[in-house]
């Protein structure tokens, strides 16, 4: 059989909605793929995110992945010179061309930047009312309720995960770690599986001088070739739906002729829940993870 790999898709802008989402549809025709796409469903105020240029690291990172040739001077000034352009709204017909097309469909959040910045001073209620202005979002645009989520830069937290638990989700994939699990936080188990990504993202590579862009694809394969399990890649349509497309399809290329299969992570998380008894529990803590400024939502492996 195959070893699988998931593409989960997260779809951070209006600008990466329009072009990168796009430009990944015919890729992914072209090689018979389907994958998971988890798209930001209300307001695009990228630009509210420039206030982060004054945490550490994250200077670091702008000046790797080129902030502005990636994101485009229009989207980083989304939500500071002009209200942010309503996702949702403004391209359901487009959202809906994704799921006709074979492709599992998601929540990546409802406003992006809020997410990233606000979630951990939030109320239990006040995040679910936030990830339920996404699943208003989602309904109305695909008519139907969602069955799987993965948060913004994995920042989840025990009220995010009581969200998804509320809503009733298949799974979640909002945090870095090797396996599927059901999450513990403070003593209290969820009942959302979670599928994390088990793979660094192009962004936590790019730049760095062991890692030269030819030799991404090499690194990312091995560790495939490695693990036990299947793994999870997590990619922007903002960056290999767009400035990286052409590395992006030589990966697929490569991968493909060394016998990898891409799949959906829906595809995943029903091959886990065959047997849910098989599922451990696992802490999900916050942690650091190389190449990305800030923590994150990490799964604790016990041994
Ligand atoms: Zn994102």
């Amino acid at each position: 059989m195959n070893k699988l790999i998931g593409l989960k898709i997260d779809v951070d802008t209006e600008r990466g909605t329009r072009i990168g989402v796009k430009n990944l549809l015919q890729l992914f025709a072209r090689h018979n793929i389907y994958a998971t796409f988890l798209f930001s469903l209300g307001p695009d105020n990228t630009g509210r995110a420039l206030k982060r240029i004054f945490r550490p690291g994250f200077l670091k990172k702008v000046s790797r992945t080129s902030v502005v040739s990636t994101y485009g001077i229009k989207t980083l000034l989304n939500g500071v010179l002009w209200p942010g352009p309503h996702i949702a709204k403004k391209h359901p017909d487009l959202l809906q061309q994704v799921q006709k097309a074979g492709h599992e469909v998601g929540i990546h959040c409802y406003d992006h930047c809020r997410w990233q910045d606000y979630l951990f001073t939030w109320s239990e209620e006040e995040t679910k009312t936030e990830f339920n202005r996404a699943v208003d979002c989602f309904k109305t645009v695909f008519h139907q309720a969602p069955q799987s989520a993965g948060t913004p830069g994995w920042q989840a937290n025990a009220a995010s995960l009581q969200a998804y638990d509320d809503a009733h989700l298949l799974y979640g994939s909002d945090c870095r770690g090797p396996y599927p699990f059901y999450p513990k936080i403070n003593g209290h188990t969820f009942k959302t599986l979670q599928i994390p990504s088990n793979l660094p993202t192009l962004d936590e590579l790019l730049g760095r001088p062991e890692y030269p862009l030819n030799k991404i694809t090499e690194t990312l394969l091995e560790r495939c070739e490695l693990s036990a399990g299947a793994e999870i890649f997590t990619l922007h349509a903002e960056l290999e739906g767009m400035r990286y497309l052409e590395w992006f399809e030589q990966f697929i290329t490569e991968a493909q002729g060394r016998g990898f299969q891409f799949v959906p992570v829906e595809a995943l998380a029903k091959k886990a829940l065959e047997d849910q008894s098989k599922i451990p529990v696992c802490e999900m803590i916050q942690g650091e993870v190389e190449g990305r400024s800030g923590t994150l939502a990490i799964q604790q492996c016990s041994i």
